[in-house]
């Protein structure tokens, strides 16, 4: 396991699409405990494979209730709205209010290869939003309704770095506080032909991707 480099919003490979994950094998796991890593030392309620450079439909959620790995998440249903505040580990510093969905379902396959369903609401709802978006080279500030400084912020305490397990949506913004800064790194080939434990069963694009090729 290792921590990876956060990419930052100007990062190219942050504004491109990602493609679907067809086998779950030695890489991916890989990955995925690397991205468990990283987010869990950067404090956030979120992170999604672009963000470290893999151009694969894998992302983490954690709300404070333990981290959720979803692979080739989708959403299948939104219901209601909710204005609240949006923070971003590769926008370190700014904090957004936009417009999210209250409650979703969303379908994905776990490390496991099962296909599994999720609904949820509130910040759980809007951080898998936030994060399928990666997926698609979309980040908060796109769709921003007005961005906040951080004075505006209220903490549930005085530790803004630990917004896990708060309740209220300033929190979780400001929980997506730290990063890492920019660097060219390149560590994104994610080749994915190794040994076949598990084929994906959700029908997508499917392209049989024999590497990550994040520079294009
Ligand atoms: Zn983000």
């Amino acid at each position: 396991m290792a921590i990876r480099r956060i990419l930052g919003k100007n990062e190219e490979i942050l504004r491109k699409k990602s493609k679907s994950v067809k086998i779950i094998n030695g890489r991916t796991n890989l990955l995925i405990d690397d991205m468990l890593e990283t987010l869990a030392d950067a404090h956030g309620a979120g992170l999604a494979a672009p963000q470290v450079g893999v151009l694969r439909r894998v992302v983490i959620v954690d709300v404070g209730e333990g981290p959720i790995v979803m692979i080739n998440p989708k959403l299948t249903y939104t219901n209601g709205e909710q204005e609240t505040v949006e923070g971003c580990l590769s926008v370190p510093g700014e904090w957004g209010i936009t417009r999210r969905p209250m409650s979703i379902k969303a379908e994905y396959t776990d490390r496991d290869g099962n296909l599994m369903e999720i609904e949820a609401s509130e910040m759980m709802a809007k951080a898998i939003c936030h994060e399928i978006d990666h997926l698609d080279g979309i980040l908060f500030t796109d769709k921003v309704l007005r961005m906040v400084k951080e004075s505006e912020l209220v903490f549930e305490d005085d530790d803004e770095g630990d917004g896990e397990g708060g309740e209220s949506s300033e929190d979780s913004g400001a929980s997506e506080g730290k990063s890492s800064k920019g660097a060219s790194g390149d560590e994104s080939s994610e080749a994915e032909n190794s040994e076949k434990p598990f084929e994906v069963g959700s029908g997508e694009a499917a392209e049989a991707g024999n590497s990550e090729s994040s520079e294009n």
